[in-house]
């Protein structure tokens, strides 16, 4: 076995082989992949081999896509057969919400290159005429997928990598996993040590044990999940053209032919549901092993399945497959690089590893070697979690995405598993007024306030919310609003180096007078958007920054690792240590001064800047600074004393028509003021120049992370770019993902949406190629099914001039 290798991969499933292929593929030949026993001997084997299209994500589609892609052709590709079979498949729809999310889909796929088509239940019993149609409305035929042998797939991966140079060790089990003072890694193996410069876990259900060799915790468990064949069912036999796998979220479960059987797999729903070796680790030996069958827990759903189907209930059941499925909390693989431990990357997690071999390993092998991806990887990167994704958080997530895996997912849609699991102080207080939370990063932050006691009925259109949502923005425009924002990410940046060490590593200039604000970015060495972080100077040598909640640990991650040794800074995560109270609207002054004795008139209290004040008695930072547009002030107490300072701003609004209000406010709120928001329109996929963010740049300041890269771009001009428009939309809005189209020809997809309450217009974002950028430039979005026409704007709908924030 070699000793040196630059890259090594723990794990030869379908996942690690996807992998090592694309690597190779992209040019690293100098990797090598280690399984403890035959490839394929963990999950992969007694997969079923399905490749479905249709997947509520449009990157996770274009995943799914890649793999629907490469395995057709990967025997010609690479000599290995793989028993490719491309069935397509029929989800069917039953309620007028299935039919919205299949429309919702149907854009993705436009975009994406996928086909897919809407048909109803003749057209379903005419490609399927086994199908008992009762109580379906509609079906979404995706033509483009198919499944396969995943052991053929993955030996045919393994084939083509070995090919194009890459190593495959097999029967040799890692042991351990040793940093090095050089900054490798030393892998110890069975059969000998191996030095690699990066290391990659993709162990599967083994994943968790591998990770903590290194220091570090994975929020995943491994779930069983049974499927069973049938013996031949009478009206296969014969057929020359096999059916379309067909999947019935009323039966929880998939049905295929497999020859003149059946494959029928059940996702029992939460509650029934078993994990294997619950959040404990699979015994080393566990190789190629299947679980006993549970048929009871299984029954009411092969009952509803062979309803759907009748002529499977003659059939008998041949084999039961009972075997381990690893599952994130939030169902997407985990892709990517592991906060605080350098050269370390994840490549595990997955329920649909078949489908998302090719195209996990695609992705991930361009981020690991060309420092991006070109799909937006925020969905699928380790650090999406944190340190509250403990054991019962992990086991709750786990069985209750396992449950959800062919329930409709619904805009909005709110599950309780893991919940609540981190509160500011103000978390029942809120309750008792109406509030209704919605989870980031495991806090609960409010979304809107019920103060009728209605509940929201989830929908892909404007529903019974919508009227409740206008009340709290036009109250935010015309009055003065209260949001408990506590869950933003904070961080202290104190030292000598403090300055230098942000400006390096930012794209903007750093203030240079203490109590300034400014809004920067984190770039990639290709000058790719990796984070957004406000960053208030609060004294000479010291800086507080503020991030999205979602990006607690990656925007720590990239502060922390971008730092040279030889910089005099500390980075702390204060995030638990104070509460954001956001007070914003046209009377938020009058509100505020009632409790300070700062003055926060305009000439000593400047919009952008930031200083320590005392408020209700509370000492505070105060930051003249807001993602809704009004004049306003984020305050941040101490987290002890965040309820007495709400309770004062409370008190003292009451004349001014205080409301509470809620992150669906906030959408409206900030999509009328053209903000952009990290992880939609500011990913790992643009740079600042295609989001039109170069103002947020100063080259003359030297050199930064991302400079050169953004300036050779500048050169040449970006490739896309990033539009903002309104539409004329019925009774749905952009949520991000649609097509844009030219004529008959997809152009663009659109990041994110909403509804403007307040200047009534449906607004959005989308990228698309420069010519089109120009203002006034008439464009299609396609809304659930629906061309709307669309107009790019230069500027912000509301208050471009920002009179209202300098107020
Ligand atoms: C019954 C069933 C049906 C399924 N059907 C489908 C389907 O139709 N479509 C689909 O997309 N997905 C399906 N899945 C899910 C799919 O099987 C998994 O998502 C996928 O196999 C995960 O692949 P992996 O490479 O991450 O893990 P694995 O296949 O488990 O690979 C991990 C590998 O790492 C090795 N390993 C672990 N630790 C070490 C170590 N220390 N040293 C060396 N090697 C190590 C293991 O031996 C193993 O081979 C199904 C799952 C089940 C249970």
């Amino acid at each position: 076995m070699k000793t040196h290798s630059r890259i090594v991969i723990v794990g030869g499933g379908i996942m690690g082989v996807g992998l090592l292929y694309h690597l190779a593929e992209e040019g690293c030949a100098d990797v090598m992949l280690i399984e403890k026993g035959e490839l394929t001997s963990g999950s992969t084997w007694h997969a079923a081999g399905q490749c479905p299209s249709l997947v509520g994500n449009y990157n996770m589609a274009k995943i799914h896509h890649h793999g629907n892609t490469l395995y057709p052709k990967l025997e010609e590709l690479t000599g290995q057969y793989v028993s490719w079979h491309a069935s397509g498949g029929i989800r069917l729809g039953r309620t007028k919400e299935d039919l919205d999310w299949f429309r919702w889909m149907r854009g993705i796929a436009n975009n994406v290159g996928f086909r897919m088509q809407i048909i109803g239940p003749d057209e379903i019993r005419s490609i399927d005429p086994l199908i008992n149609t009762d109580g379906v409305i509609a079906g979404a035929w995706t033509l483009d997928d198919g499944h396969a042998d995943p052991t053929g797939l993955t030996n045919g991966m393994a084939r083509g990598a070995k090919n194009m140079g890459a190593t495959i060790v097999r029967h040799n089990r890692v042991t351990d996993i040793k940093a090095l003072p050089s900054g490798e890694w030393e892998v110890s193996t069975e059969k000998g040590t191996v030095t690699a410069e990066i290391v990659v876990n993709a162990a599967g259900c083994f994943a968790r044990r591998v990770a903590q060799w290194v220091g570090t915790d994975l929020p995943m468990c491994n779930m069983e999940h049974h499927y069973v064949v049938t013996g031949p069912v009478a009206e296969y036999v014969g057929r020359d053209k096999e059916m379309p796998v067909i999947r019935d979220p009323h039966a929880s479960c998939y049905i295929r032919q497999e020859q003149d059987c059946a494959v029928i797999g059940i996702y029992e729903h939460v509650g029934m549901t078993q994990a294997w070796a619950p959040r404990g680790f699979p015994n080393w030996d566990s190789d190629s092993e299947l679980f006993p069958e549970d048929l009871e827990r299984l029954m009411p759903w092969l009952g509803r399945a062979m309803e759907r189907v009748p002529g499977l209930e003659n059939a008998g059941i041949k084999r039961v497959f009972n075997g381990a499925i690893s599952h994130s909390a939030d169902g997407p693989p985990l892709l990517g690089p592991v906060a605080g431990v350098k050269n370390f990357w994840m490549c595990c997690g997955s329920s649909f590893g078949i489908a998302q071999g090719a195209g996990a390993g695609k992705y991930l092998a361009q981020w690991m070697l060309h420092g991006d991806s070109e799909i937006n990887m925020t969905g699928y990167d380790p650090r999406r979690f944190g340190g509250y994704a403990n054991d019962d958080y992990m086991l709750a997530k786990g069985f209750q995405d396992y449950g959800l895996t062919y329930i409709t997912p619904l805009p909005g849609e709110e599950f309780p598993a893991g919940r609540p699991s981190r509160t500011s102080p103000l978390y029942d207080k809120l309750c008792q007024q109406g509030c209704v939370h919605t989870e980031t990063f495991g806090w609960e932050r409010p979304k809107w306030f019920s103060l009728d006691g209605r509940e929201e009925e989830y929908s892909f259109r404007r529903n019974n919310v919508f009227e409740v949502i206008r009340d709290e923005c036009m109250a935010v425009r015309q009055r003065v609003g209260l949001l408990d924002l506590s869950g933003f990410a904070k961080y202290d940046i104190n030292g000598p180096d403090a300055g230098d060490f942000l400006n390096r590593i930012c794209a903007n200039r750093m203030p240079t007078k203490v109590g300034g604000i400014v809004l920067t970015h984190i770039l990639s060495e290709n000058g790719r958007i990796k984070g957004e972080i406000t960053v208030t100077r609060l004294g000479d040598d010291h800086y507080y920054a503020l991030s999205a909640a979602a990006a607690e640990t990656r925007d720590l991650d990239h502060l922390v690792q971008g730092k040279l040794d030889a910089e005099n800074v500390d980075i702390i995560n204060i995030t638990d240590d104070r509460g954001v109270l956001v007070l914003a609207g046209p009377r938020s002054r009058e509100v505020l001064a009632k409790l300070t004795d700062s003055s926060l008139e305009s000439d000593s209290f400047r919009w952008l800047t930031g200083k320590e004040i005392t408020v209700a008695g509370v000492s505070l930072r105060a930051l003249r600074v807001n993602y809704v547009g009004e004049l306003g002030w984020e305050l941040h107490p101490p987290m002890a004393d965040l309820e007495a300072v709400y309770d004062a701003l409370w008190q003292a609004g009451e004349e001014f028509g205080m409301v509470n209000f809620g992150l669906y406010a906030v959408n409206s709120l900030r999509i009328e003021k053209a903000y952009r928001g990290w992880g939609d329109e500011l990913t790992n996929e643009v740079t600042m120049l295609d989001s039109d963010m170069e103002r947020f740049i100063k080259f003359d300041k030297g050199d930064f992370v991302g400079r050169e890269a953004t300036l050779k771009q500048r050169g040449k001009g970006p490739t896309t770019r990033l539009v903002y428009f309104d539409l004329d939309a019925g009774e749905s809005d952009v949520r991000g993902s649609e097509p844009v189209y030219d004529g008959d020809t997809v152009v663009g997809v659109t990041t994110s949406g909403g509804y403007g309450h307040f200047v009534q217009k449906s607004l959005g974002f989308a990228y698309v190629p420069p010519e089109y950028a120009g203002p006034g430039t008439r464009l299609e979005v396609e809304l659930l099914g629906e061309r709307c026409m669309a107009t790019v704007r230069q500027d912000p709908v509301y208050d471009p001039q920002n009179k209202c924030l300098k107020a």
